[in-house]
């Protein structure tokens, strides 16, 4: 049976965090109900939509992830409304993981009674760090003792499987500081961690300010890339000694706890996003993948209808993909299931590269698997780079 991920995106926060490069925003309350209505028309009209365009959307639904921006900003009417929409749509298995990313102090009581009478049972809590100058300095509200309050207030509410994000490289932070984050994290009992290192791009002010040398938002501040990587590696070995163990270059699972959400990104199985700059991976009716996303601009999308850019891969783009999402993961890639999927020929035209990285302690290749090493996870995007170089066979 064909299941589907389902992704919302809800674009709303209370402030706009300094590192933050996601299409999110400070809008007033007033937009909410504007935007939930958008996302019921969307629902309502999605079948048809695909049929037209003879692709193929499972009905059954296996996980729901309500990202952002910040979900829990919504009032409890709209989540209702929301997950109406969703289950009028679609079936949504008794078993699916349903995740709602949440901003620690920025969820009401109703809003949490919502989510829980919603089905929600995974909650995602966008942390950062756990020292209070280092939140504050990034625009966050809360403060370590209103993330581990918020952590007590959900699992009292019934919701017992938790995510925790941090991000390394926030400015002013210190190999000391990171090691207490580390440990709050650990202390805390949740069942998954995402560990993110600081991206430097023109999407972000904190990015903007250290690409021109700039010293607004404490960007002198900021820890180097060697630091940067040594927080990184910590992460991974005190997490481990915890029960946290990396699956994937940015996230860390209780055995089982995987987000079996995300997975579905890395193991290229069928997904819709809806809502602003949500991105779609569906299959033709011949079996085609198709990617699609909306636009990022929020007055365009409550006045537009559709997809942006629906891109049908070529074979060579599907291999490609398949080597750099399945590398993501820790249990790496299978050639033999690779082979199934697109034959050996083409598979087998990866193998000077699979040398030349392995020799250089990128890549470890035993028997069927390939899987990045520790160092290989450390600079992954170069890795990717190279699987896009390969001429096809
Ligand atoms: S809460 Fe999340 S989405 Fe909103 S500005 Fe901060 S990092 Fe970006």
């Amino acid at each position: 049976m064909h299941t589907l991920g389902l992704y919302l995106s809800i674009p709303f926060c209370k402030s706009k965090c300094t590192y933050c490069n996601f299409a999110s925003g400070v809008f007033p309350a007033t937009y909410f109900e504007q935007y939930i209505a958008r996302l019921e028309q969307d629902l309502s009209s999605i079948r048809v939509e695909t049929q037209q365009r003879h692709v193929d959307l499972p009905e059954v639904v296996d996980s729901i992830y309500l990202g952002g921006g910040t979900p829990s900003l919504l009032p409890s009417a709209l989540i209702r409304r929301l997950f109406s929409a969703i289950r009028r749509s679609f079936a949504v298995l008794p078993t699916a993981e349903i995740t709602a990313e949440c901003a620690p102090g920025q969820l009401e009581d109703a809003t949490l009674g919502a989510i829980v009478e919603a089905g929600v049972n995974r909650i995602s809590f966008g942390v950062q760090s756990f020292i209070d100058s280092e939140a504050k300095h990034t625009g966050r509200f809360h403060t370590r003792e209103i993330a581990l309050r918020d952590i007590n207030r959900v699992r009292r509410a019934g919701i017992s499987n938790l995510s925790l994000d941090l991000i390394a490289g926030l400015p002013g932070q210190t190999r000391d500081s990171w090691r207490e984050s580390l440990a709050t994290l650990a202390d805390t009992g949740v069942n998954h961690a995402s560990v993110y290192m600081l991206e430097i791009d023109a999407d972000s002010r904190l990015g903007r300010e250290l690409s021109s040398g700039g010293l607004k938002y404490y960007a002198p501040q900021v820890p180097s890339d060697e630091d940067i990587a040594d927080m990184y590696s910590e992460a991974v070995e005190l997490f481990a000694a915890h029960g946290l163990h990396q699956y994937e270059i940015s996230n860390f699972a209780r055995a089982g706890r995987e987000s079996a959400h995300n997975l579905k990104y890395w193991h290229r199985k069928p997904y819709l996003g809806l809502g602003l700059d949500a991105h779609s991976m569906l299959r033709t009716r011949s079996g085609d993948a198709l990617r699609f996303a909306t636009t990022d601009e929020l007055e365009p999308f409550l006045n537009s209808s559709g997809w942006n850019h629906p891109h049908r891969l070529s074979r060579e783009e599907e291999i490609e993909e398949a080597w750099f999402l399945g590398l993501r993961l820790n249990a790496g890639v299978s050639l033999g299931a690779l082979r199934a999927e697109f034959g050996r020929a083409d598979v087998d035209s990866f193998e000077p590269l699979l040398t030349e990285l392995e020799c250089h302690g990128l890549i470890t290749w035993t028997a069927d698997r390939i899987a990045l090493t520790t160092r290989g996870r450390l600079v992954s995007n170069e890795v990717f780079e190279r699987f896009l170089m390969v001429p096809a066979a």
